[in-house]
């Protein structure tokens, strides 16, 4: 059983990669959960082999099986999903933490030390934004935040320093799309001046996403990262991260995980496995499906005061949005996630109609469920104004970028219409 390129993506993510040496997957139908924080070594030969080619991952081929040593370091669980999910985003490797967040730190504590400087897009998840407001600045690494949905910004916001583009797209929460391909261009336009080791990476977000619906390295970018936890894992019931990138980042990637300690536990990653990867194309079909539907329905209702759905052709966004997020035969892939306010005549206005609406939503509806979080089988509704953000008034919250009327919806596989009848229902109370 080879890995055959004959058949399509969506297949791969049911399969993987067939043939692995992390496992003997020609008599298992599913891979066993793995669970073992240590392995029994031959010889205390095997053990410092063991150590050696853990120095030197990137390095070396993986054709032979791997001498598994402490579930830290590595354990076949992880190992596959690994190869699983490289494969999803047309990476060379993958390593999976436990946990969104570690990944990005993951990521960003390989490419960065004290006195350099990131520059990201100005509207992060939030403790992407804390991590880089409240922490970095300790270990004095700056982060200068612009408005990358116009790719000339960075001309201006990178410097001497800079090693790190990061953004998301579509952005947390309020889905601005950013042009992969064009600040890739800039970019390495700017890197030709600069010699080999002070070359700025660009890093993307590709959560709200997924692989099925856009894949950022297939664009140039270097990294990706994951929040496995959300619509990858797919179900609500484990946390996790990943980053994908070139294999010769691999071994730094492993020896930060190692050494800060940030490992997805096997059995996290197992049913993400088993569950979230082969399902993910039909699951984001029909989400897709769903929130287009629900897209259309809100941007008529006479309440709402705007929608961003990257598959409105209203959207801002839409024209790039068509272009890169893209399913693996090419098809406009917009997503599952929404955001829209309601109408109110002042901004505290619109945000008190928001809070009203999500707590008629927590006590009547059936299939909008509050709750943080996004890429579940259940549809997820929120309203940062008045929730995460809630002790900020509303004028320093548009000065931050921050919609107060904003309200982020994830959709799920439940039937569309179901979901329509439940919106229609509580914006009929408000
Ligand atoms: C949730 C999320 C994260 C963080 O992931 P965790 O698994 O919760 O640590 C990072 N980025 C985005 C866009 C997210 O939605």
């Amino acid at each position: 059983m080879a890995n055959n390129d004959k058949y399509s993506r969506e297949t791969h993510l049911i399969y993987g990669k067939a043939f692995t040496t992390k496992w003997d997957y020609n008599h298992h139908v599913v891979p066993p959960i793995s669970s073992s924080t240590t392995f029994r070594l031959d010889s205390v030969e095997r053990g410092a082999l063991g150590f050696s080619e853990f120095e030197h991952i990137g390095e070396l081929p993986d054709t032979e099986p791997p001498i598994y040593i402490y579930d830290r370091l590595g354990e076949p669980n992880k190992e596959i999903l690994e190869e699983n999910l490289a494969a999803a985003e047309s990476g060379e490797t993958a390593v999976t933490f436990a946990t969104g967040m570690s990944a990005i730190s993951g990521v960003l504590g390989i490419l960065t030390q004290s006195g350099d400087e990131i520059v990201s897009h100005k509207t992060l998840y939030g403790c992407t934004f804390s991590l880089l407001t409240n922490w970095y600045p300790r270990y004095n690494i700056k982060t200068v935040k612009v408005d990358l949905t116009n790719p000339d910004n960075l001309y201006d916001a990178v410097t001497e320093k800079t090693k790190v583009v990061y953004f998301e797209t579509p952005a947390n929460p309020n889905l601005e799309i950013i042009d992969i391909e064009e600040v890739v261009k800039r970019v390495r336009e700017i890197n030709k001046n600069r010699d080999e080791k002070n070359q700025i990476l660009t890093v993307v977000d590709n959560t709200f996403a997924t692989p099925y619906c856009q894949r950022p390295i297939e664009w140039g970018v270097d990294f990706v990262v994951h929040s496995l936890t959300k619509n990858i894992g797919g179900f609500g019931t484990d946390m996790g991260g990943v980053v994908i990138g070139k294999r010769k980042y691999r071994d730094m990637l492993m020896l930060y995980r190692k050494d800060f300690g940030g490992v997805l536990s096997s059995k996290s990653a197992w049913p993400i496995m088993v569950y979230g990867l082969p399902s993910l194309a039909i699951r984001m079909q029909r989400e897709i499906e769903n929130a287009m539907k629900i897209a259309e329905f809100l941007s008529q209702h006479p309440k709402v005061q705007f929608v961003n759905y990257p598959g409105l052709p209203s959207y801002r966004f839409y024209e790039v949005a068509k272009k890169q997020m893209i399913d693996f035969h090419g098809k406009f892939a917009p997503g599952n996630m929404i955001y829209f306010a309601l109408k109110g005549n002042t901004h505290e206005e619109g945000r008190e109609k928001g809070r009203a609406l999500m707590n008629y939503i927590a006590q009547n509806a059936y299939t909008l469920t509050l709750a943080v979080s996004l890429g579940h089988v259940r549809t997820l509704i929120e309203h940062p104004g008045s929730m995460t953000h809630s002790m900020i008034p509303a004028e320093e919250q548009i000065k931050e970028g921050i919609d107060p009327a904003g309200i982020r919806m994830s959709i799920g596989l439940e039937n569309g219409d179901d979901i329509i009848r439940d919106l229609e229902e509580a914006l009929s109370h408000i």
